[in-house]
């Protein structure tokens, strides 16, 4: 069976973002009376477009970081080059044999085409194009993965598809001897957004799962306006997120996204592995600890509000605690543990550390860092232990119970003190540490208790560099 039949038969069945039999269902466009909002009036089978609460395309909003997406792989070869302009966008049909991995689904690419401007925003913003590459799965399922192209230097590997767009509608064509290369229209950095959405083009159908890279492409403006000149607005505009999650980035402790990996998750997280004043450390038989006369601790009583934020269990600290460092005020903002100690004392480690974390009006942090040891039962740390969320949630406050940091502190304030960095990402640096050298103590039956949630969320020790400790 050649491979013009496939793609033949591919675009005839196929339900995709654009090529809509037209015989079949109502005319529909991007303005006027068969624009965008009125889809749904145009065709009963339309009506997902209005109804539904996982439409595409969406904004992403910036409090969302993109990051490297596990288990994405692109298996694409180069496809012979079949073009059609369907009246709702350019479209290249892709030869059989190029497979994206996603989800541990094996999906099947077979067609890309284009919109402009992009329908897809981040935090507002635009592209002139964006591009989709629509691929599906054995059973019927739908992956797009989305490209944004902006403005820049010329795109080689587009080269050939903006030279062939047919300047009118009509059936898909062959161009002979002209071949395009779909995995050469990726970014190079992989960084993505992941949701579950819908076709952008009626039906609307949903279920289709949305991968949009991050980082652009770029295109001569001449090649942008050779597909704008056909279609200078073919975009969706923005649908409601509803209650869907964004993935964005991820880290964890092993495996593709372990400590090692965080540098290349995401952007803004580069410091993680070219950082010069990373934490933890392991503090030197050499350096003793002193204690400071600049340091004031000011903690008060609070009520008790906790989280399991997925890496970690967290006590929220209300405003009205600080401690003073040389006359600057840090507010204590939260305290959390890690299993065991990040931190290591000449090559010692803890069943637990813990972190309380303060910073200033203007964003600087400092963090105290307590080694706790397997003992008697900590009272001070009891409602904490016992109140820990098994679950990843939002904050909730424990009716009735409270919790005094003054108490979590050992009785002599003899530490460590260097600059360094937070230890999850984006491992940001000039944090200043504060390493504790007496220990608290937690009883075996409290220390499971964290553990039983996190075995390991510890960041491996750092190299010291340059740096010493004041
Ligand atoms: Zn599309
Ligand atoms: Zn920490």
């Amino acid at each position: 069976m050649s491979a013009k039949y496939w793609s033949t038969l591919i675009f005839a069945t196929s339900v995709a973002c654009a090529g809509t039999p037209k015989h079949e269902t109502a005319h529909w466009s991007y303005e006027g009376a068969t624009g965008p909002a009125h889809w749904a009036e145009l065709d009963q089978s339309f009506r997902t477009c209005e109804s539904g609460a996982e439409q595409t395309p969406i904004d992403f909003p910036s409090g969302v970081t993109p990051g490297l997406v596990p288990g994405l792989r692109f298996e694409y070869r180069p496809s012979s080059l079949t073009i059609v302009n369907n009246g709702h966008t350019v479209q290249a049909n892709y030869d059989p044999g190029s497979r994206l991995e996603l989800g541990g689904e094996t999906y099947e690419l077979v067609q890309l085409h284009f919109h402009a401007h992009s329908e897809h925003s981040v935090a507002g913003k635009t592209y002139p194009l964006e591009l989709h590459l629509v691929h599906r799965s054995a059973q019927d399922k739908l992956a797009v993965v989305a490209v944004f192209i902006e403005q820049g230097g010329e795109n080689a590997a587009l080269a050939s598809l903006f030279a062939h767009l047919p300047k009118t509608e009509g059936e898909p064509t062959s161009v002979k001897r002209v071949a395009i290369d779909a995995s050469k229209f990726l970014p190079e950095q992989r960084w993505a957004y992941r949701y579950r959405g819908s076709l952008t083009t009626p039906p609307c159908t949903e279920g289709v799962e949305w991968t949009v890279l991050s980082v652009p492409v770029t295109a001569l403006s001449a090649q942008i306006q050779a597909f704008t000149a056909l279609y200078p607005n073919d975009y969706r505009p923005t649908q409601p997120q509803h209650d869907r999650t964004i993935t964005g980035a991820h880290f964890g402790y092993e495996g593709e996204q372990g400590p090692e990996h965080w540098g290349e998750e995401a952007p803004g997280w580069g410091l993680c592995s070219a950082g010069k004043q990373q934490s933890p450390i392991d503090v030197p038989l050499s350096a003793k600890p002193t204690v400071p006369a600049d340091l004031q601790v000011r903690y008060k009583p609070a009520p008790l509000s906790i989280v399991n934020n997925g890496h970690t269990v967290e006590v929220e600290y209300p405003t009205g605690s600080e401690i003073e460092i040389a006359g600057t005020k840090y507010a204590l903002a939260q305290f959390h543990f890690h299993a065991h100690s990040e931190h290591t004392i000449a090559g010692k480690s803890y069943p637990l550390e813990l972190h309380l974390v303060h910073r200033t009006a203007d964003n600087a942090l400092a963090v105290l860092g307590v080694m706790i040891e397997e003992g008697a039962e900590n009272a001070a740390l009891a409602p904490v232990f016992q109140n820990m969320p098994a679950s990843v949630g939002p904050a909730r406050e424990v009716s009735g119970a409270t919790i005094d940091a003054a108490k979590l502190l050992p009785a002599t304030l003899s530490m460590w003190r260097y600059d360094g960095s937070l230890t999850t990402p984006p491992c940001s640096e000039h944090v200043k540490w504060h390493v504790l050298a007496t220990p608290i103590q937690a009883s075996h039956a409290q220390i499971e208790r964290f553990t039983q949630l996190y075995r390991t969320d510890a960041r491996p020790v750092q190299p010291l560099g340059e740096r010493s400790f004041y």
